[in-house]
């Protein structure tokens, strides 16, 4: 396995590799991996010649006070897991490399962008869309694998994608979970023992919603009420962000369940934020 530093060897050796005719699949990610990651990395091992996962803690999708120095960084770690994966390079920049000091150009998605985890970190997206238009640019995958445990991160890479004429295709994974239903995220190493008690709840809402359709009941407030209920008993220390059900496709609210709705939440268990999700079809 290789480890590359340089976004100029990153793409010689993306050319060299198209050049001798192989198939580029690609896992983006701010590294800390867990069973989610190597979930991304199997099915782009499926689909490709060639895996290149880049472990990139990127600066401009963390809003001022959010936790960029605190995120936890394991390159180690990440070796070693990466290589039993079968992954056949890592790409590992640094900051100064991907942002020179007089960066001025980004990108922004206008529309799937605003709400959810939109409305609730500005500027969060924009950091996304253009850290990931890079990363296509520089190592030239024809496809690249996303987690459905960021949905909304998922649909506005494929509409940048779309928009953009980036000639990758994106896949998404399901989300991967620990035993008791809590998606498994880097974040979760920061919970206590007994936040990550309380944090099955983010699940438990989820199945609530789940079972609420599945029982007939189409009205969306009465379904994020619930939601709200159940999550709001498990302590002080439990604050909601957002609990919400958009349309699947277009992520602008919805009243009733009549076509695929995304039910999507972002929660706070003392400092740390989770966010999960769930699609559910009338
Ligand atoms: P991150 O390192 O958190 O930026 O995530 C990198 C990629 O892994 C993103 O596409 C995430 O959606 C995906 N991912 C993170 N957690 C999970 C999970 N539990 N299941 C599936 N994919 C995940």
């Amino acid at each position: 396995m290789k480890i590359i530093r340089s976004p100029g060897e990153m793409y010689e050796f993306s050319s060299r590799a198209h050049r001798s005719g192989k198939k580029i699949g690609f896992v983006p990610t701010m590294g800390c991996l867990h069973d989610g990651h190597i979930a991304l990395i199997r099915k782009s091992r499926q689909l490709a010649d060639l895996t290149v996962v880049s472990i990139f803690v990127n600066p401009t999708q963390f809003g001022p006070g959010e936790d960029f120095a605190r995120y936890p960084r394991v390159f180690r770690r990440d070796c070693l897991l990466c290589a039993h994966a079968g992954v056949d390079a890592i790409f590992h920049p640094s900051v100064r490399d991907i942002y020179l000091t007089d960066h001025t150009t980004n990108v922004e998605e206008t529309s799937l962008s605003e709400s959810l985890c939109g409305a609730s970190r500005p500027g969060h997206f924009r950091g996304v869309a253009t850290v990931v238009a890079k990363l296509f640019n520089i190592v030239a995958p024809d496809f690249a694998v996303f987690g459905q445990k960021d949905a909304q991160q998922a649909r506005i890479v494929k509409r940048m994608v779309r928009d953009l004429n980036f000639q990758v295709r994106i896949v998404t994974v399901p989300t991967v979970r620990e035993p008791d239903g809590l998606a498994m995220s880097s974040r979760n190493v920061y919970l206590s023992r007994t936040e990550r008690q309380r944090a099955v709840c983010l699940h438990q809402s989820l199945r609530l919603a789940k079972r609420l359709v599945a029982e007939g009941i189409t009205d969306t407030s009465v379904i994020t009420r619930r939601m709200r209920q159940l999550i709001s008993k498990g302590s002080p220390q439990v604050r909601i962000d957002y609990i919400e059900a958009v349309d699947a496709e277009s992520l602008k609210r919805v009243g009733k369940v009549v076509k695929p709705i995304l039910v999507a939440l972002a929660v706070k268990i003392g400092s740390t934020r989770l966010i999960d999700n769930i699609v559910l079809r009338p």
